[in-house]
């Protein structure tokens, strides 16, 4: 059974689709784009074509919905091109559902139809210089007057900022709230006077696609802009969106993964010593079959937590287990293919030294795998245990 088969065959087309421009035209032309760090702008058109920013997107808003495992499915094949072009379209499907679940019509119908064709893309902002797994401890303030409301802070790491037209900025519209949560809101906000973006910051991989400072001085938001239209939701809000943030990320993951077990695979049926290809060295053949049974596992539980995802239930548990176990794996896998490529694992005229520094992003990003420990455990708690 090929992992495909749990689509329908209109999703199965979508994922092969997305696989053919992956081989066709990503690969091809990966290696020159990451080591200039250049924008793929000729890449993100042709996702536009392939109505990739509009598969969280309903069709009465002129998207082209996908259900989730096609979704992770569709991403795995971008990150198995290149990491950078899944995280183009990662935050931009998180906002696309916020939107969807928490905003206002007015709020769907102003966004979704120009966010489906790419032409507004999307990005979520909640890291700030003084931290981002306390988000609760977040500095910057919306201050509501008589013309809307008057934006001040500082935000770090914010992906694809400066080409993304709609910042879902996270943020206290009442900083002296107890618990602090009830003050946060997500405020819908778009490049303009008072909103500058400072710093591109250099990073180990991720190449191609910007990651900003972004701050925030005398910005004005008009009042219509909290998602939703009530303040104080923006927390729950948020954590519900990064379920789908993390299957994501675990999407992401299992496409360095696969990448990078795939190059290791054709490379230790080429390369000969001692008389014989190298994976009939055992050694090398064990860390093949490792990583194949790794990747498989953190598939499965990855599409077991979309399937869920899907289904309508809460999933920060499963969506978090599969984010921690996918880009563990993805990490161990990427460091084997550099041992099975030997010298040329090193070489930047190989793609497996992108794999090994593209891949702890997944690690870090989304909330970091220690905070998914500790999300999976309160829900162990909570929950009573696993689900017999
Ligand atoms: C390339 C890149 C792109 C990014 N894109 C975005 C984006 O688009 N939008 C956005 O908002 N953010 C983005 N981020 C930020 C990312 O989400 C944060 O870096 C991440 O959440 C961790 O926050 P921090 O870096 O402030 O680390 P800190 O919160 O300072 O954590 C430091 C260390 O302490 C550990 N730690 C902290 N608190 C706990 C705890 N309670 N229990 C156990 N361990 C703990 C952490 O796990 C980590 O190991 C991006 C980051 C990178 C590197």
């Amino acid at each position: 059974m090929s992992t495909l088969d749990i689509l329908s065959s209109d999703e199965r087309f979508v994922v092969e689709t997305v696989r053919e421009f992956v081989d066709n035209e990503v690969k091809p032309v990966v290696r020159e784009l990451e080591h200039a760090n250049t924008y793929p702008e000729a890449l993100i058109e042709q996702m536009k074509q392939l109505g990739i920013f509009g598969l969280a997107v309903p069709e009465e808003y002129g998207g082209n919905p996908v259900s989730l495992p096609c979704y992770v499915l569709v991403t795995e094949e971008l990150a198995r091109g290149w990491m950078s072009l899944a995280g183009a379209m990662g935050g931009h499907t998180v906002v696309a559902k916020l939107l969807l679940t928490f905003g206002t019509e007015e709020q769907k119908r102003h966004y979704l139809p120009r966010m489906a064709t790419g032409e507004v893309r999307a990005t979520m902002a909640l890291t700030e210089p003084g931290g981002g797994s306390d988000l609760q401890a977040m500095r910057t303030i919306a201050r509501k007057d008589a013309d809307g409301y008057l934006v001040n802070g500082q935000k770090t790491w914010i992906s694809n900022s400066r080409r993304s037209q709609l910042i879902a900025l996270m943020c206290k519209t009442d900083p002296d709230a107890q618990p602090a949560h009830k003050g946060v809101s997500i405020l819908l906000v778009e490049h303009g006077p008072g909103l500058t973006v400072s710093r591109d910051l250099p990073k180990l991989g991720y190449k191609g696609v910007e990651s900003c400072e972004i701050v925030f001085d005398d910005y004005r938001a008009p009042l219509d802009s909290v998602l939703g239209g009530s303040e104080g939701k923006g927390f729950a809000q948020m954590m519900k969106g990064l379920e789908t943030g993390r299957l994501q990320v675990a999407a992401r993951a299992l496409g360095v993964g696969r990448a990078a077990l795939e190059d290791s695979l054709a490379y230790a049926q080429e390369r000969e010593s001692f008389g014989k290809p190298i994976w009939r060295h055992q050694a090398v053949g064990n860390y093949l079959a490792e990583m194949a049974t790794s990747l498989t596992a953190a598939r499965q539980l990855t599409l077991y937590a979309a399937r869920e995802g899907e289904a309508g239930r809460r999933v920060d548990m499963e969506a978090g287990m599969a984010k921690l176990f996918a880009s563990e794996t993805a990490m161990k896998i990427a460091l084997d293919a550099v041992r099975i490529h030997g010298g040329y694992g090193y070489s930047t005229e190989f793609d497996v030294e992108r794999y090994f520094r593209d891949a702890p992003l997944m690690i870090v990003g989304e909330g970091t795998n220690e905070i998914q420990r500790n999300v999976i455990t309160r829900q162990l708690v909570s929950r009573g245990g696993l689900d017999a």
